[in-house]
């Protein structure tokens, strides 16, 4: 049995990374950026009128213009307003040739249809122009790889007309749910019958990790048939899930499938609570996840091993730490020897522990927000104390 610091140190020596891939800009979103980008062009790519207003070469002495042009967004003649005279121009139109500065329309009174007159005193040369290359220089480095998409990305990227960039490839992950006691949520339970809580929990802990091919896949527990499944998950993902069926019981076949199917062991068995019974293989590129039973287990296991693997897949880096350190609010005692991963509330910078931790028991997930890391070698974390804190 490892500890869950030489369970974390095997995955990260061991996990792999998706395909550099092209992909279309509106398709990048959550996704991380596999290259640096550098701006092909001056943004603004022409200097421009920041405001509705008049445009002129300004200058203190003069405050009465002609008018001699209209020019709207998106003109794109070349205009030359001669000296004495002005523009009308509106946000975001080119600065014509022979002007500098935009008075806007609010501070301008119009005296005859083609004369208008400066009122205020703020204005002065350059005011109200947004100058060429303002936001990105042509060949200026605007994102470092490693970057993950969100929507302020795929703006800025549009921006400078970046429509297609390197992204790295997502993972094809499947799942597979064993035991003949499940039943699916919405059908009639029989006596010794349970509902199947960690099929449709993964799937969504899959899609909260950025995965978005997913395929499920249901086994009872009989080796040939677990067999053909795991067969079958095995060549159609790159990363392979499985819950239950990895302890000691007479009817716990995953172990043994796997060694048939030449799954690389690369641990099993962490001394940890919950989810001691878990193991982690590899298969050519292909990661494998075996996840003990327990809801709570496959929950607390997928936090800390599965998801940080996924998220390296996806390219990300420091994957593996915890998101904060906080204080705990009460003395937790604990088995020295194991980790615990609790679940927990966050509650004014501290960390509270939530009731029902047993790791049959779901109800604590209704209010939890991160899970809380008991070191292995003390015997009772006393309040106060510092721990590692993953969000969820
Ligand atoms: P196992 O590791 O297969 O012995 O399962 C451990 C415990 O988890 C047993 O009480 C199972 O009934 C329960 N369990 C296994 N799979 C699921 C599942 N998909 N949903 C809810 N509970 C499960
Ligand atoms: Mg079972």
């Amino acid at each position: 049995m490892i500890s869950v610091e030489q369970a974390k140190k095997i995955l990260a020596e061991n996990s792999e990374r998706g395909q550099i891939i092209e992909k279309k800009l509106g398709e990048c979103l959550g996704l991380i950026l596999a290259e640096n980008i550098y701006s092909p062009i001056d943004v603004p790519s022409f200097d421009n009128s920041a405001m509705d207003g008049y445009a002129m070469n300004f200058d203190e002495n003069s405050r009465s213009w002609v008018v001699s042009n209209i020019i709207q967004a998106g003109d794109t003649s070349e205009i030359n307003i001669a000296s004495g005279k002005a523009a009308r121009i509106f946000t975001g139109a080119k600065i014509p040739k022979g002007t500098n500065t935009v008075i806007p329309q609010e501070l301008i009174e119009v005296i005859e249809v083609d004369q208008i007159k400066y009122i205020g005193d703020k204005i002065s040369s350059g005011s109200n122009v947004r100058l060429k290359g303002s936001q990105s220089k042509k060949n200026s480095l605007i994102l470092e790889k490693g970057q993950i998409f969100g929507a302020g990305q795929i703006g800025l990227f549009a921006s400078v007309g970046v429509s297609q960039v390197k992204v790295f490839a997502t993972p094809k992950v499947g799942f597979i749910v064993t035991g003949n006691e499940l039943k699916e949520p919405g059908t009639p339970l029989k006596d010794g019958e349970i509902y199947n809580s960690n099929g449709p929990m993964l799937e969504a802990l899959l899609k909260e990790s950025g995965v978005k091919q997913i395929k499920s896949y249901k086994a009872p527990d009989d080796k040939a048939s677990l067999q053909k499944i795991i067969d079958q998950a095995l060549s159609e993902n790159d990363i392979l899930l499985l819950s239950g069926g990895i302890s000691v019981g007479d009817y716990d076949f995953v172990k043994d499938c796997l060694n048939a199917a030449k799954v690389e062991e690369l641990f099993y068995k962490i001394k940890q609570r919950p989810g001691k019974p878990m193991f982690a293989g590899k298969k050519d590129k292909k990661m494998i996840f075996a996840l003990p039973g327990n809801p709570a287990s496959v929950h607390s296991c997928f936090i800390q091993y599965v998801r940080p693997s996924i998220k390296h897949w996806l390219g990300k880096t420091a994957v593996w730490e915890a998101d904060h350190k906080l204080k705990i609010t009460e003395d937790i005692p604990k088995k020295p020897g194991f980790t615990y991963f609790m679940k927990g509330r966050k509650v004014n910078n501290s960390v509270e522990l939530l009731k029902g931790q047993q790791s049959f028991n779901l109800q604590a997930f209704a209010t939890a927000e991160c899970l809380l890391e008991l070191p292995a070698e003390s015997s009772e974390v006393t309040a106060g104390t510092k721990v590692k804190v993953y969000d969820l």
